[in-house]
């Protein structure tokens, strides 16, 4: 069994503050240390679950915070960005049997992590199709548009509800819940025990059932923070200018969407 696993840092069980997850900041070491825990963890249950090749997307800010001395021999890690659309699944192809997401946090605009955000933090809101877009739901969509059911994902409780409604497979572990510039975390030694066992159970569940159907028209609606920045943006191709904030991309093929976010966000 091949497994991807995309792992990103804002959702890990302890991260509060930005500071915690930038590279070469105050007690960053503490938290990296942690990201690479939960992935170990998700590892151990992919492993008892009968996976034998593991590829692993270190999806946050630099792309190398992950310490590759703490994973299985089946593991590669992909580090650092290739500039390709896929981003933070960036690797995944049709030859996986599942996709996973580790420290996922809640969409920009959304109440569920002190660190929510989508892609750079240019935006205030991306919607599709109606719905506040996550990374994850940027991501594991494109998981699907490669054939893949994502199977598994943790991070804060009401991205794991959101994420809940996208993917019927969906597997999740709510390692903390946001209330304003806090949040309620689990103790890590939880936290990773329930990674490691609903991982496994995620994967023994018949894998092709997982599987979704993308709709069939992408309506994107982002509203930035700054309107230079929607202005810059709406010379993207096909792009839309809503207001002085916001524009609009619509396509019916969802590689477009992740090429036109590589581009404005
Ligand atoms: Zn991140």
């Amino acid at each position: 069994m091949k497994v991807f696993i995309s792992v990103d840092m804002e959702g890990t069980t302890p991260t509060i503050r930005w500071d915690e997850c930038e590279h070469g900041k105050g007690y960053y070491t503490t938290y990296a240390e942690q990201m690479t825990r939960e992935v170990v963890a998700a590892c151990e249950g992919a492993i008892n679950a009968g996976a034998d090749e593991i590829v692993i997307k270190d999806a946050h800010e630099t792309g190398a915070n992950i310490d590759i001395t703490k994973l299985p021999e089946c593991a590669k890690l992909i580090r650092g960005w290739s500039g390709h659309p896929y981003s933070m699944v960036f690797g995944i192809d049709s030859s996986f049997d599942a996709a996973m997401f580790i420290g996922y946090h809640s969409a920009a605009s959304r109440e569920g992590n002190p660190l929510s955000h989508t892609m750079s933090g240019k935006a205030l809101y991306i919607k599709i199709n109606g719905e506040y877009a996550s990374e994850f739901m940027l991501f594991s969509y494109a998981a699907a548009l490669e054939g893949v059911p994502t199977v598994f994902l943790s991070g804060d409780k009401m991205l794991c509800e959101d994420g809940k409604k996208l993917h019927p497979g969906l597997y999740t572990v709510a390692v903390k819940e946001g209330f304003g510039a806090s949040a309620v975390c689990l103790s890590t030694a939880k936290s990773m025990k329930l990674i490691r066992e609903n991982v496994e159970k995620a994967l023994k569940q018949d894998l092709p059932k997982a599987k979704i159907t993308l709709p069939r028209h992408f309506t994107v609606e982002i509203c930035f923070k700054e309107h230079a920045n929607a202005n810059k943006a709406s010379y993207y191709p096909g792009m839309k200018k809503l207001n002085g904030n916001t524009v609009l991309f619509e396509t019916d093929d969802y590689f477009e969407v992740l090429r036109m976010i590589g581009f404005v966000l």
